[in-house]
């Protein structure tokens, strides 16, 4: 997706601060972080949200958490916790439509909705 910002950061057309790059997955931190630890991990294959997925995408979105889960020990907050957010559309909130996990914590955080 040649418009697509997220694309755009995993080819590395944009900066970003990434903290973890593999053949599936790239992850680098939310520009307007709403936590301490704010990163959004994304696969490398643009799918424009969960609405869009498809089965066979069901490994590469799995990787996504199983990065999450390393990243938030790698930040030193799986004790404490932390959130994982995946908005799905534009009245979730959605912004950019490349899918993608938020991994938010290292502060307490208040009640969804
Ligand atoms: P959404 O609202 O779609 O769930 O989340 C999109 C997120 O992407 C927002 O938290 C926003 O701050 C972040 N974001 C948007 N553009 C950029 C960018 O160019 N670089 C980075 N690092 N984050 C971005
Ligand atoms: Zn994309």
């Amino acid at each position: 997706m040649s418009d697509c910002i997220f694309c755009k950061i995993i080819k590395g057309d944009i900066p970003s601060t990434n903290v973890y790059k593999d053949e599936q997955v790239t992850a680098f931190r939310d520009i307007n972080p709403v936590a301490p630890t704010h990163i959004l991990i994304v696969p490398n294959k643009h799918i424009d949200s969960v609405d869009m997925m498809i089965v066979d995408d069901e490994p590469l979105i799995g990787h996504l958490f199983t990065v999450a889960k390393q990243l938030a020990a790698q930040e030193g907050i799986s004790e404490g916790g932390y959130r994982l957010v995946v908005n799905t559309g534009v009245e979730s909130g959605q912004t950019v439509f490349h899918i993608h996990l938020h991994l938010l914590g290292g502060r307490k955080l208040t009640k969804m909705g």
